[in-house]
């Protein structure tokens, strides 16, 4: 009987297909396998298999059914686990399963097509490019690469091919040819013994015979002791530690005596150096408490996640590490994400001491064929701890028996930045549930809605309340700066108070972390004598000054140029830079505190992991007196010398135009704050502002985390915001205003009839144009009693109807769930 398989293609929109399973493949193709498929009149793709059935579904069974080519893979590299996520995940961000396999499998699974477009070496100016090529530029921006398909789609024509020649000739794009699997094992290559010299006998004649060879002879003996000691010494190792000449081991080739092989190097490897032994690590008394408590919680029907609200230093961390060790000993494995930037040395190397090799790390600095290596020993279950960022709840455990979101509410578990746009937690949340894992949630200062949802009893909530090595809080001061603007605002960075407390733990030989949560020099320049201020010229914001480059940059396109001293506008010299950024701050340290060794840490200063670790490593050390930086600094280090941590300007982050504003600026400087004396030193935290009365600087003085919740819970429950409602945000984009106005008013009138007054919008964005596109947004409100499903049914057939404007045809629109 004939079998069918549907196949997921890296497509927008629609991106399952059926195809016919040829009998002889029968039995070779797995649901998660890879498979090469011919699609549309391209030639072959390379698609996943999402399930099998003996009929087509009903809706293809009119058409002509093409038969599956071939299969990539002897065993499934996606689970029916993953598989199941991704179905959910489609249908409640509003995505399609396509765009989740290319961002749920790392680059040396994902499935190739014949083609691909990457950026070229011309960035072209916006008036030479024609619309549809403008798509395709302004996906190449945060997208590597774009298959034929997905050109097509963007382009909105059914051969992108002709165009994007043009394309290419102009320099603009470069288009590859490829097919199949580009993930390669590494190997080396290493010496052995020929099959003629296996026995002790035949080596000692083959000795004798080369003692008037003594290079030789030295060469076979390095070679011989190495398998002893079952390994195989590579050319390199031979020359570098045994002086071993590549001629003599040519000669000995040639004698059939070595010969050389291929040895596969395990990529992983070179993770697990990296070592030191942890303090005596043992429970107190009310840690092991939690610690029960949890376990409690974990055994209960039904499973509910647990908070673990645990103020900074208390030991979560510990605890976590006992219950890794409690699955492990079960047979099974844990998920441990973390925001990008705690994923650091320090954490590694506890979960090193502790759990050996088993452990594997997941991040988005690896390269793709690190991902690919520890993908396989995940599925392989070689792996049973993976701590990783937000998308290794992508990666294929079968036998999971814990997953710990550590600082739930960083919003990098969000993926905001590109399609599809997921948050990590609410992932491993619906895992939990679906498939009855723990879900355990730790932090500080628990998300508006994971803390409401504790509150009503959804989720279990376990406290922390004590610091573990007896450590007494911060004092937090707040620097009225209009008060200080009367006496002396020393050069409009430090108040005299700032300044004073800086002095005196440099004296003391303790250490500072500056906060500013601005890169850069200075936020804008302006003209003293007619006002203007540099603007992006593709965006709707002014740019920011880079000292150290000379230059003006955009920090939304990368638009940039020298900076001149002269006004652009009206050729005045009277131009001043305003505001303040982390590179002001460090050259304001230099001139104030001459002798203080200074260290920025901030997206310009650190371009690469090893940068940062040298930067935490000069902290540790104490060759560093102050470090500078963005949120970098706020996040999970943890240095025992810090004393002193400032907050230049709080201002920005209380008014950052979005309704988790204050949540953000809450829970940023509750965590700067922690920063401050870790171990037995008292800390103390200086907060800059012109705003010392908001009410956030109370509560946080108070260390009264509860009091905001309570005030937040009641402005949102007023307002109608999550977790009272939820959100979906829809953004178009058009780079011709008035089209994409007349297209938004459209749409409008199309929602309305849908979700009623649930719909704010259109109304531009805080950057209301960047890359020289328009935006405009609506926001929808949804009650939380409404089916995602259901709702996704409504918008998408809303967003059909639009569509059917040819007019407004090349307006995109960006759909955004939860954001
Ligand atoms: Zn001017
Ligand atoms: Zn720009």
């Amino acid at each position: 009987m004939t079998k069918y398989a549907q196949v997921i293609l890296p497509l927008a929109v629609k991106s399952d297909f059926t195809y016919q399973i040829p009998e002889m493949l029968e039995g070779q193709i797995m649901v998660g396998c890879r498979v090469v498929v011919p699609f549309g009149n391209q030639k072959l793709y390379t698609g996943l298999v999402k399930s099998i059935s003996s009929e087509p579904q009903a809706e293809v069974s009119s058409v002509k059914i093409k038969s599956i080519e071939s299969v990539l893979d002897a065993a499934p590299v996606v689970t029916e686990k993953q598989l199941e996520l991704w179905a959910w995940m489609a249908s409640y961000y509003v995505c399609a399963e396509g765009e989740i396999m290319l961002t749920a499998l790392p680059g040396g699974l994902k499935p190739q097509s014949a083609i691909w477009v990457y950026p070229g070496d011309v960035l072209p100016a916006p008036v030479e490019v024609k619309n549809k090529e403008w798509n395709i530029l302004q996906t190449l921006e945060s997208q590597a690469r774009i298959s034929i398909p997905q050109a097509s789609e963007l382009m909105q024509v059914k051969n992108p091919l002709l165009p994007l020649k043009q394309m290419e000739a102009n320099g603009w794009i470069r288009l590859e040819y490829e097919m199949g699997v580009p993930y390669k094992v590494k190997t080396r290559t290493v010496w052995g013994l020929t099959e003629s010299v296996q026995s002790d006998a035949e080596l000692s004649k083959v000795l004798t015979s080369l003692t008037k060879f003594p290079k030789q002879e030295a060469a076979l003996l390095h070679i011989i002791a190495a398998g002893y000691q079952g390994k195989k010494l590579s050319t390199r190792e031979l020359k570098d530690q045994h002086q071993v000449s590549a001629s003599a081991l040519q000669t000995l080739v040639k004698k059939f005596i070595i010969q050389a092989e291929e040895e596969v190097i395990d990529r992983t490897q070179k993770l697990a150096g990296f070592r030191k032994r942890g303090e005596g690590e043992q429970l107190f008394d009310w840690q092991q408490q939690a610690l029960h408590l949890i376990n409690q919680y974990f055994s209960e029907i039904p499973l509910k996640p647990t908070l673990l609200e645990g103020i900074t230093g208390s030991g979560k961390t510990l605890i976590y590490l006992e219950l890794i060790r409690q699955k492990i000993q079960e047979g099974l494995q844990v998920l441990y994400l973390l925001p990008e930037i705690n994923l650091t040395p320090q954490v590694i190397n506890r979960l090193r001491t502790a759990f050996g090799d088993k452990v594997g790390i997941y991040h988005s600095r690896f390269s793709e064929q690190e991902r690919v290596e520890i993908w396989h020993k995940v599925l392989t279950g070689a792996y049973e701890v993976v701590v990783g960022v937000r998308s290794a709840i992508f990666l294929p455990f079968e036998q999971l028996g814990l997953i710990i979101v550590d600082e739930e509410h960083d919003s990098s578990f969000r993926q905001s930045e590109k399609v599809p746009y997921y948050h990590a937690r609410n992932l491993a949340l619906w895992y939990g549930n679906h498939w009855k894992v723990p879900v355990l949630l730790g932090t500080a200062t628990p998300a508006v809605e994971t803390a409401w949802a504790a509150k009503e009893g959804k989720f279990h909530s376990v406290q922390l309340n004590r610091r573990a090595l007896d450590a007494i809080p911060p004092t937090i001061d707040i620097i009225d700066l209009n008060h200080q603007h009367k006496f002396k605002l020393s050069n409009g960075i430090f108040s005299d108070r700032m300044e004073a407390a800086i002095q005196a733990a440099l004296d003391k030989k303790e250490q500072v972390i500056l906060f500013q949560n601005r890169r850069g020099y200075a936020p804008y320049q302006i003209c003293r004598k007619c006002g203007h201020i540099p603007q992006c010229i593709y965006c709707d914001i002014s740019l920011t000054l880079h000292k150290q480059a000379k230059e003006l940059k955009c920090h939304y396109c990368g638009y940039g140029h020298q900076v001149s001293l002269r006004c652009e506008q009206c050729g005045a010299l009277e131009v001043e830079t305003e505001g303040i950024g982390t590179e002001k701050i460090e050259e304001e340290i230099h001139r104030v505190f001459p002798t203080a060794r200074v260290d920025r840490m901030d997206q310009d200063s650190v371009k690469s992991r090893s940068a940062a670790e040298r930067l935490i490593e000069k902290m540790e050390l104490g060759e560093t007196d102050i470090l500078v930086g963005t949120q970098m600094v706020a996040k999970g280090l943890d240095f025992e010398k810090v004393s002193l941590v400032g907050v230049l300007l709080a201002d920005p982050l209380l008014f950052y135009p979005d309704f988790r504003s204050r949540e953000h600026a809450m829970q940023l400087l509750s965590q700067v704050a922690g920063r401050a004396g870790r171990r037995r030193i008292q800390g103390q935290v200086m907060i800059q502002t012109r705003q010392p009365h908001h009410p956030v600087f109370t509560w946080l003085k108070d260390g009264d985390y509860k009091g905001f919740l309570e005030e937040e819970w009641k402005v949102r429950q007023e307002l109608s915001y999550p977790p009272f409602c939820r959100l979906i945000r829809l953004e178009l984009r058009h780079k011709d205003a008035v089209r994409l106005g007349n297209s938004a008013k459209a749409l409008e009138h199309i929602l309305r009839k849908i979700f009623d007054r649930s719909v704010l919008g259109p109304e531009p964005p805080p950057i209301s144009r960047v890359r020289s596109e328009f935006r405009l947004q609506f926001l929808i409100k949804i009650s939380n009693k409404a089916s995602p499903d259901g709702v996704r049914k409504q918008l998408l057939t809303g967003l059909e109807n639009w569509y059917k404007h040819t007019e407004y045809g090349n307006v995109r629109v960006w759909i955004e769930v939860d954001p």
